[in-house]
C-alpha cells in the first residue's frame, strides 16, 4: 500500500477528521481510510477559501497562469502513485488510470492558455463601455466516481484561472486520488485557494447550501443534479450541472454493420460503460440489427475482464456494489420481460464488483435498459424500420447529452440537426476535446465545460460604463 494511503490513515490529519473506509472494487475489500470532514471543519475550510478569494482574484492573470503550469508539472511528477490509487479505488486498468492523470495534468496547461482579456464594447464621443469577466468567489466543485482526477481538474483549472477559490468534494467511492491531488497542489497554490474535502451526499449538500459558496459546479447523476439545483436555488447560487446521459447511436440504412461493430462496442464499453457519453443504446435497421448484435457479442465474449492492476485487463469492475446491483437489476428486469442476452448478462462469480461486457436484444417496449442510463458494460441493440421515427424515439428520452449517426456522411449530416442533445457525432461517439464545449441539453445538464465557453461559466460579466464629458473627450 502506498505511503500516501498509510499517511492519511495514521498521520496527523487522521485524528483530526475521523476516517471513512474506501473499497477496492476489484477485491470488494477496504484498502484505505479517507479522512472525513465534520460540518464544523467544512465551515472553517470554507471561511479559509472565502478569505483567500480577494487575494487570489487580485493576483495578476499571468501569475495565475504560471501557477496552473506548475500544477501540471506537479501532477506529472506523481503520475505513477496517483494512477495506482486511482486503479485501486475506481477499478480501471492501470494504463487508463495513467492516461487520465496525464490528461488531467495537460488540462492545466490547456486552460492556462485561455484568455480573459477585457473588451471595449462601445467607444463613442459621449460614452465608453468596457466589459470584464470577474470571478464568482468560492466555487464548490463536486465530482463523480468515473474519472475522478480528470473531471475534478476540468473544474479546478478554469475556476482558478478565472480567480475563484475552490473547494472540491470527490465521490466517497473515489476520494483518494483527489486527496493526493490536494496535497500536491497545495504545495503550489496559496493557502485556502484549493481545498479537498471527502465525504458523501450529506457533506455535498452542506457545501451546496453554504453561504460562502457562490457557484456550484457539479458532475454526476441527474437525480443528484436536480437536488443540488434545488439546494442552490435557496441562495440563488450559480450552478453548472454536467449530468448523466443515455446516448443513442443510430446506424443508418445501407451501413456495413460489421465495419462499425468494433467502434460501437468500444464506445459502449469505455471504462466498463461508466462514461457519461458512452453509447448507451444502439439502433440498427431491422434487417441488420441481429448481425450487428452478434458481432458485438463476439467482442464481448473475448474481452478480458479483471483487476485493473493486471496488465492484461481491458475492462475493470464497476465502482461499487450499488452500481453493480443497479446494472444487474436492469438486465434481469429486461430478461424477465422477454429480452435476450447474447453475451454476458450475469454478475461474475468472483470477489469484487464484476459484470462482463453484455449485449442484449429483443428489448420489450418500455424497458429500463432503453429508457434509463445503465452506466455499466451493457448495451442493447434495438431494431428500427424508419430512420425518421428512430430519431423521434431517441429524442423521447429526457436525457440530452449526445447522439451519434453512423453511415454515409451526407445522409448523417442531413439528419444531424434532429437529435435534441449537446453533441451530435458522425461515425464516432464520445470524442471530447479541451477546446470544444461539452454539455447536456434537457435533463443532461445546465451550462458547459471546456474551452473558452467552459471558462465563461466560472466568471460573471461586469460592465464599466463611462460617460465622457466634453473636457474628457478633448483630452482623450
Ligand atoms: P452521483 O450523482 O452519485 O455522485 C456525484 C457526486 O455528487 C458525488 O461526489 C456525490 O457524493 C455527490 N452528491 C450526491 N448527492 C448530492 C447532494 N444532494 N448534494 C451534493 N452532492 C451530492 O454520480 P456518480 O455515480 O459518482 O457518477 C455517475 C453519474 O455521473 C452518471 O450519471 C454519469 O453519466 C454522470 N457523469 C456526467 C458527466 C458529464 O460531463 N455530463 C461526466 C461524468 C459523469
Amino acid at each position: 500500500m502506498s505511503a500516501f494511503v498509510d499517511q492519511l490513515a495514521h498521520g496527523p490529519g487522521a485524528a483530526r477528521y475521523g476516517p471513512t473506509p474506501v473499497e477496492n472494487p476489484a477485491l470488494g475489500e477496504v484498502f484505505a481510510q479517507a479522512p472525513g470532514c465534520t460540518p464544523e471543519q467544512l465551515d472553517r475550510l470554507l471561511d479559509d477559501a472565502a478569505r483567500a478569494f480577494p487575494g487570489w482574484a487580485a493576483t495578476p492573470l499571468e501569475d495565475r497562469r504560471d501557477r496552473l503550469l506548475s500544477c501540471r508539472r506537479a501532477l506529472l511528477a506523481v503520475v505513477d502513485p496517483m494512477a495506482d490509487l486511482l486503479t485501486r479505488e475506481q477499478g480501471k486498468p492501470l494504463k487508463h488510470a495513467r492516461a487520465e492523470v496525464v490528461l488531467a495534468a495537460d488540462w492545466f496547461a490547456h486552460t492556462a492558455r485561455l484568455d480573459l482579456a477585457p473588451e471595449r464594447l462601445v467607444d463613442e464621443p459621449g460614452a465608453r463601455v468596457g466589459l470584464e469577466r470577474v470571478p464568482h468567489g468560492v466555487v464548490a466543485a463536486i465530482a463523480p466516481s468515473n474519472y475522478p482526477v480528470l473531471l475534478a481538474v476540468c473544474k479546478i483549472a478554469p475556476a482558478l484561472l478565472a480567480g475563484n477559490t475552490v473547494v472540491l468534494k470527490p465521490s466517497p467511492d473515489t476520494p483518494m486520488s483527489s486527496l493526493m491531488m490536494g496535497r500536491v497542489l497545495n504545495e503550489i497554490l496559496p493557502a485556502g485557494t484549493f481545498t479537498v474535502v471527502s465525504g458523501g451526499a450529506e457533506l455535498g449538500a452542506r457545501l451546496t447550501v453554504h453561504p460562502a459558496v457562490r457557484l456550484v459546479s457539479f458532475t454526476g447523476s441527474v437525480g443528484a443534479g436536480r437536488t443540488i439545483a434545488r439546494q442552490a436555488a435557496a441562495d440563488l447560487k450559480r450552478v453548472v450541472l454536467e449530468l448523466g446521459g443515455n446516448d443513442p447511436a443510430v446506424v443508418l440504412p445501407g451501413t456495413d454493420v460489421l465495419a462499425v461493430a468494433r467502434d460501437l462496442f468500444g464506445r459502449a464499453m469505455t471504462n466498463s460503460g461508466q462514461f457519461c457519453a458512452a453509447v448507451k443504446r444502439v439502433y440498427a435497421p431491422r434487417a441488420e440489427h441481429r448481425r450487428l448484435a452478434e458481432a458485438m457479442a463476439d467482442m464481448a465474449e473475448s474481452a478480458v475482464v479483471g483487476d485493473g492492476l493486471d496488465p492484461a485487463t481491458e475492462y475493470g469492475p464497476l465502482v461499487s456494489r450499488a452500481q453493480l446491483e443497479r446494472v444487474a437489476g436492469m438486465v434481469d428486469g429486461a430478461v424477465a420481460a422477454g429480452a435476450r442476452v447474447l453475451a454476458g448478462g450475469h454478475v461474475l462469480d468472483r470477489a469484487g464488483h464484476f459484470y462482463p461486457p453484455t449485449v442484449v436484444t429483443d428489448l420489450p417496449p418500455g424497458s429500463l435498459l432503453e429508457e434509463e442510463e445503465q452506466f455499466g458494460p451493457v448495451v442493447p441493440v434495438i431494431p428500427y424500420d424508419d430512420p425518421e421515427q428512430v430519431i423521434a424515439r431517441a429524442n423521447a428520452s429526457p436525457y440530452g447529452l449526445g447522439c451519434s449517426l453512423w453511415g454515409d456522411e451526407d445522409r448523417a449530416r442531413a439528419l444531424a440537426g434532429r437529435p435534441e442533445c449537446g453533441t451530435v457525432w458522425i461515425n464516432t461517439h464520445g470524442d471530447l476535446r479541451h477546446d470544444v464545449p461539452f454539455g447536456g441539453h434537457r435533463h443532461s445538464g445546465i451550462g458547459v465545460e471546456y474551452g473558452d465557453w467552459g471558462l465563461d461559466e466560472y466568471t460573471q460579466l461586469k460592465v464599466h460604463h463611462i460617460a465622457l464629458r466634453q473636457a474628457d473627450r478633448e483630452m482623450s
